[in-house]
């Protein structure tokens, strides 16, 4: 493996208050997952460094929290149409990133300023109280004040960066906090630049920080006395450390974890639409690498092989290569580890009894370079085994066969997870129904689009708590004091 680094990559550093840090404990190398060459260097913060970037965030915090809440939202709208203005910059450090195909990183910047904007618009007209009381017996007059927390600690893993931080920042910043991000040291180049239009946005130093570093750095955030509340996108097995380490000081967590979405497509159903979605959601965005994607397809009996068969040939017409190649549909996965660990459980799926319908192993070839991984379905696949029952992270669709209502929705709700619901079927009563059943934070039917700024997103169960979007993410970022005046 070479170990060239490019200078067309921005040097990767630490912001910590109005510095800009070249160097920490120790350093990190980035892979281009489509290449396996070695590309940039990551310093890697540990709790010196955390230590740093929170206190200065905390310094920030007074002077943040006093800013006339239209200056603040100012700056965020400022901060959105710099991120737009940015689109082709953002586009190739995604793609540099972690391999995502252009297309869908072009469309995550669009998508990021959306949510910036989003967020920006609501900093002056907060849902700040409410009034619980008038004047009433002895004049008492009581009501709600909801105040910023100070410093969030927010930790973000490597599918989406630029969306995680639009997702999470520009909440925690209109609401009056301030923030230290620890990107995970597997795609820190889209952070670089955000950090920079965030400065450019007239935001002060110190309100926006970021610490690189691994699973040290995030542990040392986490801890961090000064740090008020975690706003965290990850693993289930990262969340359960975060959570027993923020149950020590009682310190609000923020999950959002990750899923084994169902899709259910009833007989009655658009098949073709519904089995562009199925292959879309799986292989498409991003090679599989995504926490809502339907990665469960629940066919009913009637329609099982002749769906499948039009779910394979959509896959198979989908174009596998460089990420940089705009008619790329599939890029590489993340790194090495990621192949491994996909390897691994689709052998063990057909050890279960699953039925490999398509794929099921690397890319040959030009793509042996790369951590290419070949869109994969198995069919057949046991409701109790592994496939079905934890997340790959990877181009891999599960199928299992249902013959009616009941045996659907207690399929699809046969996890720990409960992040997304996919419901296909043209019976608008059955929808209704199995929309109240489903146990996840959030239920698509017929392929509607969900992914919007002003409606939450979040799971349940081992995808964690708490939400992104709407009104209530916002209200993520503040706590409730209750006031109550009397005549002494
Ligand atoms: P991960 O949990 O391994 O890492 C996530 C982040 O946590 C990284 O920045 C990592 O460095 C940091 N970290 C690791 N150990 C830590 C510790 N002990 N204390 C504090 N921080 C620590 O997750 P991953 O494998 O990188 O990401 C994939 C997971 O993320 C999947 O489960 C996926 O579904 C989920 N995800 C969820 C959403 C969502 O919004 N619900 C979005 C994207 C990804």
């Amino acid at each position: 493996m070479s170990t060239e680094t490019t200078d067309a990559l921005p040097a990767v550093t630490l912001r910590i208050g109005s510095e800009i840090r070249t160097h920490a404990q120790g350093v990190h190398e980035h892979v281009n997952p489509a290449t396996g060459q070695v590309d940039a260097r990551v310093p890697m913060a540990g709790p010196a460094e955390v230590d740093e970037a929170v206190q200065a965030a905390h310094l920030a915090f007074a002077t943040w929290k006093a800013t006339p809440a239209a200056e603040r939202g100012r700056a965020l709208l400022k901060l959105a149409e710099l991120v737009e203005a940015h689109v082709d910059e953002f586009t190739e450090l995604g793609i540099a990133d972690n391999g995502t195909p252009r297309t869908t990183a072009r469309l995550s910047v669009d998508a990021a300023a959306t949510w910036i904007r989003y967020y920006g618009g609501w900093a002056d007209k907060l849902p700040l109280g409410r009034i619980s009381s008038t004047v009433g017996a002895g004049g008492v007059f009581g009501h709600t004040l909801r105040q910023p927390y100070g410093v969030i600690g927010a930790i973000i893993t490597w599918n989406a960066p630029l969306m995680s931080l639009a997702m999470k920042v520009p909440a925690a910043l209109a609401a009056g906090n301030t923030v230290v991000v620890k990107p995970s040291e597997l795609t820190p180049l889209g952070v670089m630049l955000f950090a920079d239009l965030v400065h450019e946005a007239g935001i002060p130093d110190g309100v926006f920080n970021v610490v690189t570093g691994g699973a040290d750095a995030g542990a040392a955030l986490v801890e961090h006395p000064l740090v008020k509340k975690v706003s965290f996108t990850g693993g289930p097995e990262t969340a359960r450390k975060i959570t027993a380490t923020a149950a020590q000081t009682f310190k609000p967590v923020l999950l959002e974890l990750g899923g084994k979405s169902a899709n259910i497509v009833f007989e009655d159903a658009d098949l073709d639409a519904a089995a562009q979605q199925a292959a879309v959601m799986a292989f498409a965005i991003m090679t599989g690498q995504g926490c809502a994607m339907p990665t469960r397809l629940l066919v009913q009996d009637s329609i099982h092989d002749e769906f499948l068969a039009k779910v394979a040939a959509i896959a198979g017409s989908f174009s596998i290569g460089d990420p940089q190649d705009p008619s790329t549909i599939c890029g590489p996965v993340v790194n090495q580890a990621a192949i491994d660990r996909i390897e691994a459980m689709v052998a063990r799926a057909q050890d279960d009894g699953a039925r490999l319908v398509m794929g099921g192993s690397r890319g040959d070839g030009e793509l042996a370079e790369g951590f290419y991984y070949l869109p994969t379905i198995l069919a057949d696949v046991d409701p109790a085994s592994e496939l079905a029952q934890k997340e790959v992270f990877g181009p891999v669709l599960a199928v299992m066969r249902f013959s009616d209502e009941a045996e659907a929705v207690a399929l699809a709700n046969g996890t720990d997870y409960g992040l997304s619901g996919y419901l296909w079927t043209a019976d608008a009563r059955r929808a209704i129904r199995i929309t109240e059943e489903l146990e996840t934070g959030e239920v698509i039917v017929n392929g509607a689009p969900n992914a919007v700024t002003e409606r939450p997103f979040g799971g349940i169960g081992h995808s964690g708590n708490g939400n992104e979007g709407g009104v209530e993410g916002l209200e993520e970022f503040f706590w409730t004091k209750s006031v109550a005046y009397g005549n002494g």
